[in-house]
């Protein structure tokens, strides 16, 4: 016989602070948005307009000898499916292929490498970052993440989410009164990040930062999508340190991890960890995940940095 669920989780007290930034396209989610590029069709010598998939345009984006963005409309035009529309009324397209590409799981098509670890994150209630290269608002990635609850884990599961987060409330809020499930959920996911690093919003805020606003005047076009996860990710680790210093959780061993399929990002992100936010926040273990090849469950990991013990804080 099965523990029953308690209502509230006071075990989350033992546990290690853990948490996590997942990109979204091929490594939570294998989503069916096209990429609208051009090819250098090698018989005649000319550029022909094609669309290529996400894990397709991860292994051709540095390749300018053979794909180019659109003549027309450049890159914004290339990544026209990855913004919300104009108008709020037409249907969006990353809630659309979410929805699709749940249901390709549901049906039993192999999950992208950091599925599962995403569905652990949210059945223990763990605070977590979504950042891609999409141009989303944050409200739409989060909307995003409430349909992946809704059908990726089962009844039990959202059970015993809501009394791990109502562990968290108790122990780090000193919470008694609990709001209803949804309250409860709405305020863990008002607590995680969503940076689609190609949302004006986001450009702006990277734009007012004055290291970042430095590090962009240098950057080669190719270069910037890199410069905007590292701006999303010292945004997050930043959140956590704060979070953590405002319910005394420092002092614990805390790790974050990142998961990538794109090999450009994960080497980026790993360079930056190494050089910046492992010497900056030093209590902090950071670990990368390549979530490149498809065949392994979780992808490789590539870079530990930091230490464990948490004397600074
Ligand atoms: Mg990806």
């Amino acid at each position: 016989m099965t523990r029953p669920i308690p209502y509230v989780n006071d075990d989350v007290v033992n546990r290690d602070f853990k948490y996590y930034i997942f990109d979204w396209d091929d490594n939570i989610l294998h989503m069916p948005t096209k990429i609208r590029m051009e090819h250098l069709d090698p018989e005649t010598g000319e550029w022909r307009p094609v669309e290529v998939s996400t894990s397709t345009f991860a292994l051709v984006r540095s390749d300018s000898a053979h794909y180019r963005p659109p003549s027309a409309g450049g890159w914004t035009e290339a990544f026209r499916n990855f913004a919300d529309p104009d108008n709020a009324a037409e249907p969006n397209r990353f809630i659309e292929d979410t929805l699709v590409a749940l249901a390709k799981v549901s049906a039993g098509e192999k999950p992208s490498p950091s599925y599962n670890t995403f569905k652990k994150t949210l059945v223990e209630g763990r605070i977590f970052a979504i950042v891609t290269a999409r141009g989303h608002a944050p409200s739409t990635i989060e909307k995003a993440v409430r349909l992946f609850i809704d059908s990726a884990l089962t009844p039990l599961e959202r059970e015993t989410m809501m009394s791990n987060l109502r562990g968290y409330r108790r122990w780090l809020d000193k919470v008694e009164k609990f709001g209803t499930d949804r309250e409860e959920l709405d305020y863990y996911l008002s607590m995680c990040r969503y940076s689609a690093v190609t949302y004006d919003g986001f450009k702006r805020r990277m734009a007012d930062d004055p290291i970042y606003r430095e590090k962009l005047a240098t950057a080669t076009t190719a270069s910037k999508p890199e410069l905007a996860k590292e701006f999303a990710i010292r945004d997050f680790v930043e959140h956590v340190f704060h979070m953590l210093r405002r319910t005394g959780g420092l002092g614990r061993s805390v790790a974050i991890g990142f998961s990538d399929d794109d090999k450009g990002n994960v080497k980026s992100v790993s360079n930056y960890i190494k050089a910046e936010l492992s010497r900056r926040f030093d209590g902090i273990k950071f670990v990368v995940y390549d979530t490149s090849d498809r065949t392994l469950s979780k992808g490789r990991k590539v870079c530990v940095s930091g230490q464990m013990n948490l004397p600074g804080f």
